[in-house]
């Protein structure tokens, strides 16, 4: 069985202390085989790799001349995109059908728009007197510590790595223990590609790993998405240490149906923002707000569509959703379809694994889709990301009632709402309090705009070419042209 190792100046590493952990397949619960575990070693040889490259080649490449190879990047994925899909489904559970539609072709067009973006950053020049020139300068941080969970594990490491390198940067890269294969293969994509060794290392490995990365003193910027506990710990590490951070730490949007939208559109779109991918994203709309008028029907039509919603077999081109992704994900999943009920909450339909599963996955982590009614906002159901194929449905009677309903929440990544009225439209969307709103569809994303990130969900700004901003820093220079000597001291 072939090993995944480390990937540092462009060469597959193991472990130095000879450390692996192993991967599951989380439809069957077969072993896949043995990764390297990275300890504080081999986060060392890696961060230092990637410095040596900051300094060298990568610097003296123009920023058009870095969009050129990472367009590459972009032609290559493609190219490879069998691969990689098989890859997710065997590693994260993902339906195949998905990684070959969705996720492959969404990295390459995320690769695509920032080798654009390379050399599109522009900063101001302040209102300059004669003589002198006063302007700003955007300089990349150096080395950059990226660390992923396992929900979307291609798209997660496109995300950080493509926006970093766009912006001049060199990578570290850990990505989760639950999903290290795709990462693997991107790092050699990236290799073929022409990007040169060490710009862009990959270190395998669990949370020790990526605590050795964060209070590494030569990685500049952390960039994390995950946990909002680990999350709020690493904020907490960068913060002593001076270090900046992109902290993006989970969501739990709302997602209100209005009187006036469009039925069919509105139950389909609020499954698909709420069960997709099994729920195993920060933007899962797992509140459901419905207008009470129009209550009962959009909860029949929920309950129809979780009902419908095929699990099983991730390889199957006809399945919705695999498992979760681990027996850990799995368990805690239950165990808050439990608090719900606990809580108070009606289960309508779903908790606990499916009866129907083919032979081969009865072993694997399934979650049948789960919808609750009567759901509170005391309720943690309500209050705290479940991270699984869970929504909970409430009422409401006014405008008013839904958005303070939507915004009474930790989190502010997300919302979503339907409505076939234009200025509620408009209205609802400004009153928001999230940082991406979608009306009238669920998430389908774009790189060109922007992801805000509010409250507890994290710090910073994803995605559009604003986000270039988040891997520079920025410099104020003073030129003295004039020949002037300034007063103090000149006469
Ligand atoms: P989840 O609960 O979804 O698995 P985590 O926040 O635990 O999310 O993990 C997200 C990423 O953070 C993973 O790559 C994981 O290995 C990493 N991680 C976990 N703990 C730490 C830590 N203390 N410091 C740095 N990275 C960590």
């Amino acid at each position: 069985m072939e090993q995944i190792n480390h990937l540092i100046n462009g060469i597959e590493t193991p472990s130095q202390a000879g450390a692996t952990f192993l991967n599951e397949n989380p439809a069957t619960g077969e072993t896949i085989g043995a990764v390297a575990l990275g300890g504080a070693a081999d986060v060392d040889t890696a961060v230092n790799s990637a410095q040596t490259a900051f300094y060298g080649e990568w610097s003296r490449l123009t920023p058009a001349q870095r969009g050129k190879l990472m367009y590459r990047v972009a032609e290559l994925l493609e190219a490879h995109g069998e691969e990689i899909a098989q890859a997710e489904t065997i590693d994260a559970g993902k339906p195949l059908a998905n990684n070959r539609v969705i996720d492959v072709p969404f990295c390459a067009d995320f690769w695509r728009f920032y080798a654009g973006a390379a050399d599109k950053l522009r900063t101001p020049v302040a209102a300059n007197e004669p003589g002198t020139f006063r302007y700003t300068v955007r300089e990349p941080y150096g080395v950059v510590g990226a660390i992923a969970p396992w929900n979307f594990p291609l798209v997660m490491a496109t995300i950080k790595i493509s926006m970093a390198l766009a912006a001049g940067n060199t990578v570290v890269m850990k990505m989760a223990e639950q999903t290290p294969m795709t990462t693997a293969i991107l790092g050699k994509i990236l290799l073929e590609a022409g990007i040169p060794p060490g710009v862009v290392n990959v270190v395998q490995g669990d949370g020790q790993t990526g605590a050795a990365l964060v209070s590494h003193p030569k990685v500049a910027k952390i960039c994390f998405t995950g946990s909002s506990s680990v999350g709020r710990s690493i904020g907490e590490t960068c913060a002593r240490l001076s270090k900046p951070t992109l902290l993006e730490m989970g969501g739990k949007s709302a997602n209100i149906v209005f009187a006036d939208a469009n039925l069919d559109q509105a139950i389909n779109g609020v499954m698909q923002a709420g069960l997709s991918n099994n729920g195993q994203f920060c933007l899962a709309a797992s509140r459901i707000l419905v207008e009470e008028s129009i209550a009962e029907k959009v909860i029949e039509g929920l309950v129809a569509k979780a009902r419908s919603v095929r699990v099983g077999d991730p390889r199957n081109p006809a399945t919705h959703c695999g498992p979760l992704v681990s027996l850990k994900q799995w368990e805690r999943v239950n165990s808050y379809i439990q608090i719900g009920q606990h809580e108070g909450a009606e289960l309508l339909t779903g908790g606990g694994k499916p009866t129907d599963l083919p032979d081969e996955c009865r072993n694997g982590y399934f979650m049948s889709p789960t919808v609750f009614r009567n759901m509170t906002p005391e309720m943690r159901i309500w209050r705290e990301e479940i991270f699984g194929p869970v929504v909970g449905v409430t009422t409401f009677k006014t405008e008013a009632e839904a958005i303070k309903l939507a915004n009474d929440c930790d989190y502010g990544l997300g919302a979503f709402f339907w409505t076939e009225d234009l200025s509620r439209a408009h209205r609802v969307s400004n009153a928001m309090d999230a940082g991406l709103v979608f009306v009238n569809m669920p998430q389908y994303m774009v790189p060109q705009v922007p992801v805000g990130i509010r409250k507890m969900s994290g710090t910073g700004q994803n995605f559009g070419i604003e986000a270039l901003e988040n891997y520079t820093k920025v410099k104020g220079v003073y030129i003295n042209y004039s020949g002037q000597i300034y007063p103090w001291l000149a006469d």
